[in-house]
């Protein structure tokens, strides 16, 4: 059934599609039924595809942007953890390669006094998601039911769970169908499945990670940061602090890109250890979790707390238990070995001596979809142990034969089309890039005061 009415108004799926493919502006009623008749499964996939790709074609006005977002908020329970002392903060990113801070930040905003109930997604397009990563751990539970995820929060301080039937079951749908259609890359879309999510976790104070640059979906930085104002200025019309912090992804984060593969290197991060961009974001991040949660006067200030939480292993202990609340076996955090691991490894040789100057960091995430990462299609189920290593970061000097990345997967018909993918995406140049990308690049929206 795709009909529904009210005493003056009649929706139909076909009418709303039309409507939005003629460039038209979808009143909130429209977008309302839209939302609760595919949330309800009374429309079908292929007609809330066809709308996403006219949405994505045509755009969205602030007024439906609003509407879309109130929606999907409200197809689920909006929790409400004001029975919780401390402050609730949470950091989501816009999606990129390699970029596991999510699973660094929860713990370590935990362990220094934030209370952080964290929902995400599955990996998305040709980025990863943070709910296959933590999969990726041996027993972990991402679709704990919402008193099991109150328990793990009151015990730990942190929960990290994925969108459920219970909690903003809208974005699970349409995130799903998104991942597939080709349908991601829409600043309106985005807004409204991150927002959506984030506001219904119960937190007061919000830090959004908006990437920009060739593995980003908003590639330009002019698109992130008008990405960036509209999610800051959702967050505050319901009443959240909310920062974006404009941030590069112009090659992947750290030197992992794969679901247990990035456990590793969260791992690496939490022992003190990790690539230098990845820990240094994630201390930027986590500086401005403890600000906006009150625990620390500045942000300069919390980002020594937090090197401090990291320093002392207190951050790590908090993510081994964390592990453990959720199901997962908690021996993988002292040793990854423990963690699923693919049969075969490839290396990608570097084809002559000079410097490499770029890597095309999309391409490298679609390397890791195609050895079985993510999903090609909805119903896929991913592949935990395949992923990419690099060896080189931009600006790094090579030599012919040097190993510049290794491919690690079990399929031999996957990775002929993955290695073509990585070896086009490495450009190696006779002298370093001239310019190097800040890791951050702005910073966007007034928080106030503590
Ligand atoms: N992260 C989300 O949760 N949704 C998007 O649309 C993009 C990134």
């Amino acid at each position: 059934m795709s009909e529904s009415t009210t005493s003056t108004q009649i929706f139909r799926a076909i009418d709303v599609i039309r409507k939005k493919r003629d460039g038209g502006e979808l009143s909130r009623f429209e977008i309302e039924s839209l939302v609760a008749a595919y949330t309800q499964g009374s429309i079908p996939d292929y007609q809330v595809s066809a709308w996403l790709m006219a949405g994505v074609r045509r755009g969205m006005t602030r007024g439906e942007t609003a509407a879309l977002t109130d929606a999907m908020l409200r197809s689920g329970e909006v929790l409400d953890l004001s029975a919780i002392a401390t402050r609730k903060v949470d950091k989501h990113s816009t999606g990129g390669v390699g970029d596991k801070t999510s699973l660094v930040l929860a713990p370590l905003a935990a362990v220094a006094g934030v209370t952080v109930p964290m929902i995400s997604g599955r990996g998305l397009g040709h980025t990863g998601g943070t709910r296959d990563k933590l999969e990726a751990i041996p027993g972990f539970k991402v679709n704990l039911p919402l008193p099991e995820f109150r328990r793990v929060l009151e015990t730990c301080g942190c929960a990290m769970i994925g969108q459920t039937a219970e909690i903003a079951p809208a974005d699970r749908k349409l995130y799903a169908l998104r991942d597939v259609t080709g349908t991601v890359e829409s600043p309106y879309l985005i807004c409204a499945s991150i927002m959506s999510k984030k506001l219904a976790e119960g937190i007061d104070a919000l830090v959004l990670d908006v990437k920009t640059g060739s593995g980003a979906f908003m590639k330009s930085e002019k698109d992130a940061e008008f990405l960036a104002e509209l999610m800051v200025e959702t967050g505050e019309r319901m009443g959240k602090r909310t920062v974006a912090l404009i941030t590069d992804m112009d090659q992947p984060l750290g030197n992992m890109i794969g679901n247990a593969l990035e456990v590793v290197e969260v791992i690496d991060i939490l022992r003190g250890g990790g690539p230098p961009d990845l820990r240094d974001l994630c201390l930027e991040l986590a500086g401005w979790m403890l600000h906006l949660g009150g625990v620390s006067k500045t942000v300069a200030e919390g980002k020594q707390e937090s090197a401090k939480l990291i320093a002392s292993g207190k951050a790590l202990d908090r993510f081994r238990q964390m592990v453990e609340l959720h199901g997962g076996d908690p021996r993988v955090v002292d040793d990854p070995k423990g963690l699923p691991q693919a049969r075969h490894a490839w290396q990608v040789l570097c084809a002559k001596n000079g410097y490499l100057a770029s890597l095309q960091c999309e391409q490298i995430g679609t390397a890791c979809v195609i050895l079985g990462g993510g999903r090609e299609r909805k119903e896929d189920s991913v592949d935990p142990t395949v992923g990419i290593v690099l060896h080189k970061k931009v600006g790094d000097r090579v030599s012919a034969a040097e190993p510049l990345a290794t491919i690690y997967y079990n399929s031999e018909s996957r990775v002929a089309r993955a290695r073509q993918l990585l070896e086009e995406s490495c450009q190696i140049g006779d002298a370093p890039p001239t310019k190097k990308r800040p890791l951050i690049h702005r910073v966007i929206g007034k928080p106030g005061e503590n």
